[in-house]
């Protein structure tokens, strides 16, 4: 794709009402932008970014035979009244008759009724990948918290808690592939009432200074927890408890969450299916969280430096930068060939100098930029620069693209 005829342009200037470094590269690098408080437009580059991030969710959610579904977001009140939540702070009500979805329990398990009748139709799994309202009264961390934004939530019906435990151990797994392909180490944090609860809930955290949670973990073995923040300041870590290793403490993101909802929600709507037996019985719900955009702004927190984004090859919004120095012929030539092989070519044609094309490439974080000037192609061969390392190197032109093949191998 021509960055010339893109209709997103990179912006020098960071806006000022948003501190937090994720608004601050995804505006200026043209990715989105604030509309008010918590609330973004997903620009061409930015909205390509947050597919990609979509599509290893739903890769993942798949393989644990999650079924999506796409409920709406314009949710009934009686819906809410049935659980209680109708006067909860954090929706939005958009008239006496609605209350926009902030979750969406309320649609889901009425929802369920239609086609859950008998214990042979469980364990069955749904999730959606949805625009969220809420009215949080601290939106200024960027993408990390919106007042509209995107979430994957999943939920999952069964006959009885072992069935639950079983699949809750299941989707915990994919959650930690989900991260890891997004580039993300992440850790899961024992959430809620702890071992003195009967209920499951475990929260998915990825360590940034741009966290508002801390928690102490085991860089050995994986183990965290939560640390209150005020409490244990002066406090030392301590020792691992699963194996002895010296706990680190860090300021972390909750990207996802999972637990359990025993039977609130099928209580609440009545659900009820019929047991081997024939008796009726009550199903028991599990229930599974992303932050679809919290992710993207996490990868940002988690990837960049002084000049731009660094994304994970996986979530970039584009795979090469080419970028021509009055080369346009040969830099086209090798944007066909790398588009019939099937990469992403963001080709920098703009008339605009070395210096501002660079500074642009780096903004935007594409993981490859390949240069091609007027000194390289008298060498036959390209500026190959990769933007997570400080140097650049020369590849002949006819190496470059079984390179770049295995460059994302
Ligand atoms: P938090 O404690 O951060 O407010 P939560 O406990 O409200 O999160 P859930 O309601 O279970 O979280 O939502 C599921 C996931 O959606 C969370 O794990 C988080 O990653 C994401 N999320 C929650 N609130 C927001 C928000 N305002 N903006 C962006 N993502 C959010
Ligand atoms: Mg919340």
């Amino acid at each position: 794709m021509k960055q010339s005829f893109f209709a997103v342009k990179t912006d020098k200037n960071a806006p000022h009402d948003e501190g937090s470094i994720n608004a601050q590269l995804l505006t200026r690098g043209g990715f989105v932008k604030k509309e008010s408080a918590g609330v973004f437009s997903f620009l061409p580059i930015g909205l390509r970014v947050l597919q990609k991030i979509k599509r290893i969710i739903r890769e993942e959610m798949n393989a644990v035979d999650m079924q999506e579904i796409l409920m709406p977001a314009l949710i009934p009140k009686e819906n809410w009244q049935q659980t209680g939540r109708d006067n909860v702070d954090i929706g939005f009500k958009t008239d006496r008759n609605y209350i926009l979805g902030w979750s969406h329990e309320e649609i889901v398990t009425p929802l369920s009724k239609l086609y859950i009748n008998s214990y042979k139709d469980l364990p069955v799994a749904l999730y959606q990948i949805q625009t969220k309202f809420r009215n949080e009264p601290r939106a200024k961390s960027g993408l990390l918290r919106g007042r509209e934004f995107s979430m994957k939530d999943g939920y999952s019906f069964h006959l009885d808690r072992e069935d639950f435990q079983k699949y809750y151990d299941r989707v915990a797994e994919a959650y930690f592939k989900t991260f890891e392909r997004a580039g993300l180490k992440s850790y899961k944090i024992e959430a809620g009432g702890g071992e003195f609860s009967k209920l499951m809930s475990h929260e998915f955290a990825v360590i940034t200074p741009a966290g508002e949670d801390v928690m102490l973990y085991c860089s050995a073995c994986g183990f965290a927890r939560n640390a209150e923040l005020r409490e244990n300041e002066k406090e030392e870590p301590k020792k691992c408890e699963k194996c002895g290793s010296e706990l680190k403490k860090d300021k972390c993101v909750e990207v996802g969450n999972i637990f359990d909802l025993a039977t609130k929600y099928s209580d609440a709507f009545n659900l009820k299916i019929s047991d081997k037996d024939g008796k009726q019985v009550v199903p028991y719900m599990g229930c599974y969280g992303i932050g679809v955009s919290r992710l993207m702004g996490t990868i940002v927190e988690a990837f960049h430096d002084e000049n731009g984004i660094i994304w994970p090859k996986t979530v970039a919004p584009f795979q090469v930068h080419i970028i021509s120095l009055n080369q346009d012929e040969e830099a086209k030539k090798l944007e066909k060939e790398l588009e019939k092989e099937g990469f992403e070519v963001l080709f920098d044609d703009r008339d605009e100098s070395a210096g501002k094309k660079f500074a642009d490439s780096d903004l935007i974080g594409i993981p490859l930029r390949i240069v091609i000037s007027g000194r390289t192609i008298e060498k036959n061969s390209v500026e190959w620069k990769e933007r997570a390392k400080n140097e650049a190197e020369n590849t002949p032109l006819s190496e470059v693209v079984n390179k770049i093949k295995s460059f994302y191998a």
